[in-house]
């Protein structure tokens, strides 16, 4: 079985742990589509969150504390860009993570598109399942702020780090992603697909930028089933509330289960795997089941993609 899975950072990243589990006993190939929404240029240097994300989560080399970044992190160099009052001082960049960032940006100012930079940074980490950027091109997630001189867009890390997602955002615009095509192998996987799906991360900054890029959306033949980031009404962690409210969508498992809507009216899901406390949620069109969401290690997460794969099949 081929099985694609749409990720963002934390969230997506400890879904794949299951998701690989399963598919080692089964036989079967996984591709992640990882979103570039969130990706920065800070100092000179080319930062992947969710992707670095994934690629550390499954190369076991992720803090799990922090759940983003390297375990065993120094700060150094981050301490001396302070002292020189180089901004901006508010991102978190450690010593190991910026070998990544060398490695990558060096690589993408040759000429490398993302997709074989990724491959590339993979070949160290061996995330045990193929880790594809939603695309080569650049897209980015701006944040629509209201401030006292009115209106602003900022750049997505900007609001989520340095603001804490404090500014009321009045909406998300994806720089760039009208113009975007999927990266190299993503439509490829998509087409030899299964099933396809929709990690528990966030709907709005995580899975609507990977959805935005052109082609994707069409090109999601095989059923579609969504995992749930909200348990009885909020996030298991994060501020998804934050990003919901400015779209205009309850902060539940209905919610976003509506807001991804049913294949049938043009929208996403086939199924909609929710909590146990949330079953009863129904979504028209959507093949709805509950089970317990809590991704409390590799086991329980793999214990919900077998249920996600059941949904698939009903
Ligand atoms: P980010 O890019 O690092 O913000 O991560 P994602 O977008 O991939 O995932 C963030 C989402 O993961 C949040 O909205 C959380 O609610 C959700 N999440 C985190 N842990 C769990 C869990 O154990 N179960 C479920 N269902 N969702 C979770
Ligand atoms: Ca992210």
């Amino acid at each position: 079985m081929q099985i694609v899975v749409l990720a963002g950072g934390i969230g997506g990243a400890k879904f794949l742990a299951g998701v690989r589990a399963v598919a080692r006993e089964s036989g079967s190939g996984v591709t992640a589509v990882v979103n570039v929404g969130d990706d920065v240029t800070l100092h000179g240097l080319r930062i992947c969150p969710d992707l670095d994300s994934v690629m550390y989560t499954l190369g076991g080399a992720a803090d799990p504390e922090r759940g983003w970044g390297r375990q065993g992190e120094t700060w150094t160099v981050k301490e001396e860009l302070a002292a020189y009052g180089a901004e901006p001082a508010w991102f978190g960049l450690g010593d190991r993570d910026i070998a990544t960032h060398l490695v990558r940006t060096r690589m993408l100012d040759a000429g490398y598109p993302l997709s074989a930079v990724t491959e590339a940074l993979c070949a160290r980490w061996q995330p045990g399942v193929r880790l594809l950027p939603a695309t080569d091109d650049r897209v980015e997630t701006h944040v629509v702020v209201e401030t006292e001189e009115g209106q602003r867009a900022i750049h997505f890390q900007e609001w989520w780090v340095r603001h804490r997602a404090a500014l009321p955002a009045k909406r998300f615009v994806f720089v760039g992603a009208e113009a975007s095509k999927p990266a190299a192998g993503v439509l490829e996987a998509l087409s030899a697909a299964d099933v396809v799906l929709v990690a528990p991360s966030n709907p709005v900054v995580s899975v609507a930028p990977i959805l935005a890029v052109g082609g994707i959306r069409e090109a999601l033949t095989a059923p579609v089933v969504g995992i749930s980031p909200i348990i009885g009404g909020a996030p298991v962690r994060g501020m998804a509330d934050k990003c919901l409210a400015a779209v205009q969508t309850e902060c539940s498992a209905a919610g976003v289960g509506n807001l991804y809507g049913a294949r049938s009216t043009g929208g996403l899901l086939d199924g909609w795997l929710v909590d146990t406390t949330d079953a009863g949620v129904t979504i028209p069109g959507v093949t709805v089941r509950s089970h317990d969401l809590w991704m409390r290690d590799e086991r329980s997460t793999a214990e919900i993609v077998r249920a996600a794969l059941e949904v698939a099949r009903a």
